[in-house]
């Protein structure tokens, strides 16, 4: 019976878990160890809320969790995990017993490379904090990595009049989640909006000299600018979990119901965590919002006991913004298929469908169009839900 239940990591995943055990009826114990000491804040703003406001949305008050019944360790991270004893050391030496541990430590960004004054990566409050006052004084940033985030940088520095240069070493970046035809309509979007772009060459050398940081490209060029965002990936929090052998390059490999495989009492959710999809018969990972909010109400019912919770199938999905465009993205592109692209001008939205062989939709991308972002999702969901259950029908 599951009478204590601890969380490791007080983020989207971890804090959505706590309150859905309660929504669902888990009368017992809930503790929630977060390694940082501020009070747990939703990610997203950070790169999209205007660069003078304050990007610390919380996702939990203090007064709720009283009212709740959540207990918020703030700035107590977990050392590791001791399955065989069903119990957690913390970084302060503490030991603590559960009955069911979630696993909901997510990831870091990936550090820089160069370690010089001025140049910055984002994934927490800190690091969000530090860049808007430097965006604030700032008259040139440098973007390493055009990605969902650095392109979200580069548009909320362009609505605050500093200078932008975006380099990766991808000739269209994009291309790797939406393909060459979409991905250049995002190399046009930051053209659009005055940014300079330097695809397909790479970082060669960056110094400080005379207050300005100088990077030098590839194809021979240099570009100054007194900041730096690097946006190169983030690497999963999973080293506290290594002596249990509960992770690997892949996260924490869990079934279709999110139990860590082999662990009946250890579950993980959220970006850290690869689960098995019934729709494809493999594990993997996403790392994006709603996937950690879904997860996390899927464990949440069956440990609060609703034996009828169905496996989990998710549709891939995120969003992002990118100066006046909202971007929907949902399910899987097919390798070396074109989409089936239709929009409007005036005011500008589109949707680009994604097809396998036999014509049903696998994924798409919509922009400014949310009647067409929910109708992708169903159709993925359809086509999902009937690939389950053929998978099923063969394996029974
Ligand atoms: C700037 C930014 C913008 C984003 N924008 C979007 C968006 O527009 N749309 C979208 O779909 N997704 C977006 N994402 C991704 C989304 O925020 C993540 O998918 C989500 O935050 C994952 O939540 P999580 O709880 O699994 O992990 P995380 O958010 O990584 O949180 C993990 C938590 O665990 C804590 N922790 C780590 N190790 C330990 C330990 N040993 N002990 C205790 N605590 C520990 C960390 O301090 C952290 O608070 C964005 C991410 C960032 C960084």
């Amino acid at each position: 019976m599951n009478t204590r239940v601890i969380i490791a990591g007080g983020s989207v995943a971890g804090i959505r878990i706590a309150k859905a055990l309660r929504q669902f009826g888990f009368t017992g114990r809930v503790q929630v160890f977060e390694a940082e000491h501020e009070l747990p804040y939703d990610k997203p703003p950070l790169s999209k809320l205007a660069v003078d406001s304050d990007p610390h949305v919380p996702l939990i008050t203090r007064s709720e969790a009283q009212d709740l019944g959540v207990e918020l360790h703030l700035g107590r991270a977990v050392a590791a995990v001791r399955p065989g004893d069903d119990e957690i050391d913390l970084d302060d030496g503490a030991v603590v017993g559960y009955d069911h541990l979630v696993i909901a430590t997510g990831a870091r960004a990936r550090p820089s490379p160069w370690t010089i004054d001025g140049v910055y990566v984002l994934r927490g409050i800190d690091d969000a904090r530090t860049l808007r006052e430097r965006l604030t004084t700032s008259r040139r940033l440098l973007i390493i990595g055009a990605g969902f985030i650095g392109s979200e940088v580069a548009a909320l520095a362009r609505a605050n009049d500093v200078e932008v240069t975006i380099v990766d070493s991808a000739p269209i970046p994009m291309a790797r989640v939406v393909g060459d035809e979409l991905g250049r309509r995002f190399v046009d979007l930051h053209h659009a909006h005055g940014v300079t772009t330097k695809f397909g060459v790479a970082v060669q050398d960056m110094t400080r000299a005379d207050g300005s940081i100088r990077t030098l490209l590839s194809d021979g060029s240099e570009i100054c600018t007194d900041t730096v965002l690097v946006g190169i990936g983030a690497s999963l929090n999973t080293e506290w979990l290594a002596a249990a052998g509960l992770a690997d390059a892949e996260g924490v490999r869990c079934d279709e119901y999110g139990r860590a495989l082999g662990h009946a009492n250890i579950s993980a959710i959220g970006d850290v965590s690869a689960w098995l999809r019934p729709s494809t018969g493999t594990h993997s990972r996403i790392e994006h919002w709603t996937n950690g909010i879904e997860q996390a109400a899927a464990v949440a019912a069956r440990l609060a006991g609703k034996d009828d919770t169905p496996p989990h199938d998710p549709v891939a999905y995120v969003w992002s913004d990118q100066y006046d465009w909202r971007i929907h993205l949902f399910g899987t592109r097919p390798a070396g298929v074109d989409p089936e692209v239709t929009e409007e001008a005036d005011p500008f939205r589109l949707v680009a469908v994604w097809k396998d062989g036999s014509g049903e939709v696998t994924g798409g991308m919509a922009v400014n169009w949310p009647r067409e972002s929910v109708r992708l999702r169903k159709s993925i969901a359809a086509r999902n839900a009937s690939r389950a259950s053929s998978t099923e029908a063969v394996t029974a």
